[in-house]
C-alpha cells in the first residue's frame, strides 16, 4: 500500500480517515497539532501510544522541507533559500520584508514544463509537481529560521501553479487553516504564464486572492517568442478569460510585464497593450527583466519604464514600477537552484 501525505490533509479530512479506521476524533487533532508545529516523525508525537504511532507509520508519511543554502541580501532584509525536499530534489524560495510585513514568494513545482525564454526555472525542464504539505513546509521553514510571522504568501517561485491546479487548491484550504501557518485567502497572490482553461477553473472557486497573469507581451508574434504558453493560449484568448475572471469575481487581476530591452519595451507596445488592456479591472507591474546567466535578455533601461508607464497611464490603466528586493543574492526564482546543480555537477 503507498503510504499518505498526511500533512497534506486538511484537519477534517484527516479526521474522517482516522474515524473510519477507529481511531478517536482527538488523535486526529493531535496529530494535526504535531504536524503543525513542524513535527517530521511519528515518534516524537510523545502524546500518542506507542500502538499508534506505529499505525500511523504503516498508513502515512511525513515529506520534509530543510534549508540547504540561505542567503541574506545585504541591500535589504530578503533571504532566498534552496530548500532540499524528502526525495532530494531542490526548490528556491524568498522572503521579503515590506512596510506591511514579511511575504514569502513560494515554489509550487520542482522545475516547470512551460519553458518560457527568459526564465531560469524553465532551462531545466519539469521534474515534479509539490505536494501541499511541501508549499506548507516552505512557510514552516522560513518562520522557525527567522522567528518572523509570514503574512502573505506569492505563489511566484518555481513552477506553473496552475499546472498544477489540485495541489495547490488544497495548499490553499489549508493556508487558511487556524492552527497552521494561517494566512487569509486575501493575502494571497497566484502567478500564471496564462492557462485558460485553468484560469477558468479557478474562477468557479470564486476565491478572495489576487491573480496575477505573466503577460509579457501585447501581441502573439512577440509573446509566442517569449512564451511557447502563447501558442496553446494566445493573447486574445488570455485576455477574454482575464476579463470574465474580473467580472465573476469582482478583482482586480495584475498582469506581470518584465521588460527586455529591444523586444517587448517600445512605445508602440505599450500602446498596444494599452488598447487591449483599457476599460478591464487591472493593474500592470512592469519589471525589469532579470539578466540570467546563458541567456541574452538585457533590462529595459529605466527611462524606457518610466516612458511605457506614462503611455499606459494615458489609457487609464494603473501601473506600478516594481521594485527589484534581493538584486544581489539573485533573488527571482530558479537562479539559485541551476547554480546549485551546476555546481554539483561540476558544469559551472
Ligand atoms: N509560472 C508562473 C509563476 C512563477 S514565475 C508564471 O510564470 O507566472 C513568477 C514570475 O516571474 C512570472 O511573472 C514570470 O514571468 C517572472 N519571471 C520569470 N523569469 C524572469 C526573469 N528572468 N525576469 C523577470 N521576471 C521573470
Ligand atoms: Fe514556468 Fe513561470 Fe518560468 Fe514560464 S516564467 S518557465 S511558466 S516558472
Amino acid at each position: 500500500m503507498t503510504l499518505l501525505d498526511c500533512k497534506s490533509m486538511p484537519a477534517e479530512e484527516l479526521r474522517a480517515l482516522l474515524t473510519s479506521r477507529g481511531i478517536p476524533a482527538f488523535r486526529a487533532a493531535q496529530l494535526r497539532n504535531w504536524l503543525d508545529a513542524g513535527v517530521t516523525s511519528f515518534e516524537e508525537m510523545r502524546n500518542l501510544p506507542r500502538s499508534l504511532q506505529e499505525e500511523f507509520r504503516s498508513i502515512f508519511w511525513i515529506p520534509t522541507v530543510k534549508i540547504e543554502k540561505k542567503l541574506v541580501s545585504q541591500r535589504d532584509n530578503t533571504v532566498k533559500y534552496l530548500y532540499g525536499l524528502s526525495d532530494g530534489e531542490n526548490v528556491e524560495s524568498v522572503l521579503m520584508q515590506y512596510h506591511h510585513g514579511w511575504s514569502q514568494c513560494l515554489s509550487t513545482q520542482v522545475g516547470c514544463r512551460m519553458g518560457c525564454s527568459f526564465c531560469a526555472t524553465g532551462m531545466g525542464g519539469f521534474v515534479r509537481n509539490l505536494l501541499p504539505s511541501e508549499m506548507i513546509g516552505q512557510i514552516e521553514a522560513a518562520q522557525a529560521d527567522t522567528g518572523v510571522r509570514v503574512s502573505s504568501v506569492v505563489l511566484m517561485g518555481m513552477g506553473e501553479p496552475l499546472d498544477n491546479f489540485d495541489h495547490v487548491l488544497r495548499f490553499l484550504q489549508m493556508l487558511s487553516e487556524p492552527g497552521g501557518v494561517h494566512i487569509g485567502m486575501r493575502h494571497v497572490s497566484l502567478s500564471t504564464c496564462g492557462l485558460v482553461d485553468q484560469i477558468y477553473r479557478l474562477m468557479e472557486q470564486n476565491l478572495q486572492l489576487t491573480l496575477s497573469v505573466s503577460l509579457h507581451a501585447p501581441n502573439d508574434e512577440i509573446r509566442s517568442k517569449m512564451m511557447p504558453v502563447n501558442h496553446r493560449w494566445p493573447v486574445a484568448q488570455l485576455l477574454k478569460a482575464c476579463r470574465e475572471y474580473t467580472e465573476k469575481t469582482g478583482r482586480r487581476i495584475s498582469f506581470e510585464y518584465a521588460m527586455v530591452a529591444g523586444v517587448n519595451d517600445s512605445d508602440a507596445c505599450a500602446h498596444e497593450l494599452g488598447r487591449k488592456l483599457r476599460g478591464m479591472l487591472c493593474h500592470v507591474n512592469l519589471i525589469p527583466v532579470n539578466e540570467v546567466d546563458g541567456k541574452e535578455q538585457r533590462r529595459s533601461p529605466v527611462k524606457r519604464l518610466r516612458a511605457f508607464s506614462a503611455i499606459l497611464g494615458k489609457y487609464g490603466i494603473p501601473v506600478t514600477v516594481r521594485r527589484t528586493l534581493g538584486s544581489d543574492i539573485n533573488a527571482s526564482c530558479g537562479q539559485l537552484r541551476r547554480q546549485e546543480k551546476e555546481d554539483v555537477h561540476g558544469r559551472g
